[in-house]
């Protein structure tokens, strides 16, 4: 491979990616507005038609957002490589810090605050004039501008150690560094999963311990029944921020802890909730969870191994619009370039993940109709669609390709012939 045939390739796969995903976007706009002038026959008794128009107007709302972010990331991903934004920037670091480990770091740091910078408008915009219009924000501006505060000094906090070490090991590891980095990458992943919830979620939200009684027996007859130790149920105040619900577990062992959002709890019935929450547990009983967990492990393992190879080839940069330096420190660089071509080599075959993850809510929602009832999961679904205004009709095309869930549609559908 030569370093300008990578460039032809690089550009080629950013605009077939950005004409689909722009494509698909603008399908599921034409779609929604075609069908926002009546419930779909299955929900006409369920869903009043003014529920369903505000959904349909917000996922036109969300889509013409994305169509914006998409165009601006596409022009950040070209402005920093082909275009020599990243050349640009390092030659300013390497003239302050030399060609040093802070010089690496600082090139990291750099490139994620510019990032952010340019995406804090749009995210900005979504928060309080987006979620604000539908009636979902439930911020503040300085809670939005707190929240931005902690999860950068956070995201330092973690990222910064696990940078450091995974540049040491590139640098001074041999050509087996991907396999140690790979290691450490995993148990730091294990480690999050076993302490988000009691370390860094409480940071951003208070938990309380559930105390309707009747609830809770109803919950820990559910959790017998289906075999699931948990070391507590808790509410989460998630009103603080947005009208979405939502319910959760996370933790690992006899450590998991069930979490459900506040405005989940206020808006449905306990049967529902119990149904709601049989799904979820059906993910865990259906090894969803460890099975995910292990395919993003697989996945990096390639990756890494991958870079591992890009990172001594010279074409991997000068394709990209770096210039590498002659004293090898270009393993920051390196990273960087990886994070921003990877995406654009692999968005096509994203369905593939989608279809994994809607084969498995099937599987859920079979398992919750089996273990609580599938009356109460169609009832919990329907006010839940309504209530967070999406759509009943997507377009389909647009729903394969990025759907985690399969439309409502589908799921009443089989959960009534269960
Ligand atoms: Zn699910």
């Amino acid at each position: 491979m030569n370093s300008s045939s990578f460039s032809l390739l690089f550009a080629a796969f950013l605009l077939a990616t950005l004409a689909v995903k722009l494509w698909l976007a603008s399908r599921h706009v034409r779609h929604v507005a075609l069908h926002r002038d009546a419930v779909p026959a299955q929900f006409a008794h369920k869903i009043p038609l003014a529920a369903h128009q505000k959904a349909a107007d917000y996922t036109i709302a969300k889509t013409r957002l994305k169509i914006v972010m998409l165009t601006v990331n596409a022009v950040v991903v070209l402005g920093f490589t082909l275009l020599g934004g990243l050349q640009w920037l390092s030659e300013q670091l390497v003239s302050l810090l030399d060609s040093s480990m802070t010089y690496q770091l600082a090139l990291v740091a750099a490139v994620t605050v510019i990032s952010g910078v340019i995406d804090l408008p749009i995210d900005y915009y979504k928060q309080f004039r987006l979620e604000e219009k539908f009636g979902f924000n439930k911020m503040t501006p300085s809670l939005f501008f707190t929240d931005l505060v902690k999860h950068s000094l956070v995201g330092a906090a973690i990222g910064l150690p696990l940078l450091w070490v995974t540049l040491a090991l590139m640098e001074q590891a041999g050509s087996l560094w991907w396999l140690y980095a790979w290691l450490i990458w995993c148990s730091f992943q294990l480690f999050m999963l076993g302490f988000y919830q009691t370390l860094i979620a409480p940071l951003f939200n208070k938990f309380t311990p559930l105390e309707d009684d009747s609830l809770r027996a109803r919950i820990e007859g559910l959790m017998q029944r289906v075999g699931f130790a948990s070391k507590g149920l808790f509410v989460m105040d998630g009103s603080r921020r947005s009208a979405h619900g939502n319910a959760y577990f996370s933790g690992f062992g006899a450590a998991k802890r069930i979490v459900f959002f506040d405005t989940l709890l206020s808006r449905l019935q306990p049967n529902e909730i119990e149904a709601v929450l049989a799904h979820e547990l059906g993910h865990f009983k259906l090894n969803h969870v460890i099975k995910r967990i292990a395919l993003m492990f697989v996945m990096s393992l390639a990756f890494l191994a991958l870079l591992g190879w890009l990172k001594n080839q010279i074409w991997f940069y000068q394709g990209l619009g770096v210039m590498p330096l002659m004293n090898g420190a270009n393993d920051a660089m390196a990273l960087i370039l990886f994070m921003f071509a990877l995406p654009v080599f692999t968005f096509l075959f994203s369905p593939l993940l989608s279809i994994m993850s809607r084969s498995n809510e099937f599987e859920a929602d079979a398992f919750a109709a089996k273990h609580s009832n599938s009356q109460d999961l169609i009832s919990a679904l329907v006010k839940l669609y309504e209530d967070n205004a999406s759509t009943l009709t997507p377009d389909p095309l647009h729903s394969a390709f990025y759907d985690s869930h399969p439309p409502a549609s589908v799921r009443v559908q089989k959960l009534l012939a269960a």
